[in-house]
């Protein structure tokens, strides 16, 4: 009898990993077209060494490829021989093919959070962005809005030199922290990007009243999936954009890449993800 082949397989790193929605949206993707594939939350301690002799170890397992979540995606970007220009241009890497000639890094993150925005915009071209946070994520969302070409894009966070940092480098200005309800006026699309309202983490307190009806309210933090600010923009009957969008989008490149042929991102997709996360919340 004649071999079978091997299936193909890939995973995700980061510390803790546990809750990573990532096997799950893999899993679906792969049933859907019955393509011989494996995905696999790996555990890896913080630090650039660990991270490296994960990769060593997991080339040799015959991995082909791995999404980066907290807290490598930097040390993935470093560790890399080749690098896509959106991983050069955020200067951090989710997903890492390894490739004959190398260690290839590239950035989903940024296309996720573009997609998911564009899907609310439906061709408008606002002018005014606001940033809250200046962490790895708010790199991905601002590249974002830049290719997007939102014309004003303003940072602000807790630990105002990071988002001068990052302002600097995308040519983005500063905007104050706490924000305050002027800070709002005039702005079209406010992202949070902070860890704030997130399950176990503070509220982030704001007023959105200041914002125009037009507005859209992003906020890329997914447990819980309806936060505190999306609440309050829903209430106000303001567009909002939730984390799951981002989340769906930014694993279909790592799939196509590594395990199969077409990640499809819709609605079936998204219920699976909710249900996953309510029955976390209930447990
Ligand atoms: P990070 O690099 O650790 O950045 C955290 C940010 O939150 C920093 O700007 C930090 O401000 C701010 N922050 C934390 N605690 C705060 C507090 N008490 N008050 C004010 N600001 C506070 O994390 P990250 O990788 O950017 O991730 C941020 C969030 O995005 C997480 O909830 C993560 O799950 C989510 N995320 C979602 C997706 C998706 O696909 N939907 C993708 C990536 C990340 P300081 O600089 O002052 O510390």
């Amino acid at each position: 009898m004649a071999p079978r082949a091997r299936p193909r397989v890939a995973g995700v790193v980061g510390w803790p990993i546990r809750h990573s929605l990532s096997p799950l949206i893999h899993r679906i993707f792969a049933e859907r077209e019955g393509a011989d594939a494996v995905y696999l939350p790996l555990l890896v301690e913080p630090g650039r060494g660990s991270l490296m002799r994960a990769l060593s170890g997991l080339r040799a397992a015959g991995f082909v490829g791995l999404n980066v979540t907290i807290p490598h995606k930097e040390d993935a970007f470093a560790l890399a021989d080749k690098r896509s220009a959106a991983a050069e241009a955020a200067g951090a890497a989710n997903m890492l093919t390894f490739a004959d000639d190398g260690l290839y890094a590239d950035n989903s993150d940024i296309g996720g959070f573009k997609w998911a925005l564009a899907q609310k915009l439906e061709g408008r071209r606002p002018g005014r962005a606001l940033v809250l946070g200046a962490g790895g994520a708010a790199r991905a969302v601002v590249l974002a809005l830049k290719e997007l070409e939102i014309g004003d894009c303003a940072i602000a966070n807790r630990t105002r030199k990071k988002a001068e940092a990052l302002a600097a480098r995308f040519s983005a200005r500063v905007a104050d922290w706490p924000i305050t309800p002027k800070l709002l006026a005039g702005v079209d699309i406010l992202v949070n990007t902070t860890s704030l309202g997130m399950a176990g983490e503070p509220p982030l307190a704001i007023a959105l009243t200041a914002l125009s009806p037009d507005a859209i309210v992003a906020d890329i933090v997914y447990r819980p999936l309806e936060t505190g600010l999306l609440r309050d923009a829903r209430a106000r009957g303001l567009a909002v954009v939730d984390g799951i969008e981002m989340l769906m989008r930014q694993a279909a490149p790592g799939y196509e890449a590594w395990l199969g042929r077409k990640a499809v991102v819709d609605d079936e997709l998204r219920a699976a993800l909710v249900d996953a996360l309510h029955a976390e919340a209930a447990k």
